[in-house]
């Protein structure tokens, strides 16, 4: 059963508000995670507490429990020459940008507008409701050595 402190593998689907597919793993190579640490939204770990094994859900996740409601102050525009001068930019392109308290944090391009650039600091799917359809297909207990690293080891996790 998923408790805390478990490995979890699953095979799942997300959609977004719209029904469009966003991410799902590839056939055969389910996903795995160790439940209760925050790897995966809130809302979806909150779903799957007590799953067994062949269990399927849909699961509506909101955006106060998936990757959050999209900031404003986190959308705004640079001048071009912050850029390196050889970089092609393109909306879409991603880069890290340092903010002032010293975190990196991941920056989308979104438009070029001359010499302005419009970034948007947000999660992409911040603001949007999350539709996963998620198949439990293994659960066991994460060794001291996973917890301790924070991720899974083995097959679909960290293979050093
Ligand atoms: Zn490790």
């Amino acid at each position: 059963m998923i408790k805390n402190g478990t490995v979890v593998s699953l095979n799942y689907e997300l959609k977004n508000g719209a029904g469009e597919m966003i991410d799902q793993n590839q056939p055969g190579e389910p996903f795995s995670y160790i439940h209760g640490i925050g790897q995966i939204v809130p809302g979806l770990e909150k779903a799957l507490e007590g799953a067994n094994v062949g269990d399927k859900k849909d699961v509506v996740v909101p955006p106060e429990e998936g990757y959050g409601e999209k900031k404003e102050e986190l959308v705004f525009k640079v001048e071009r020459s912050n850029f390196p001068a050889d970089k092609d930019l393109q909306p879409g392109m991603q880069f890290m940008a340092e903010m002032k308290d010293g975190r990196q944090v991941p920056f989308t391009i979104q438009k070029i507008e001359g010499e302005d650039v419009h970034i948007d600091g947000n999660h992409p799917l911040a603001g949007e409701t999350l539709h996963f359809s998620v198949e439990v297909t293994a659960v066991r207990e994460a060794s001291q050595e996973e917890m301790e690293h924070g991720h899974v080891h083995g097959p679909g996790g960290h293979q050093h």
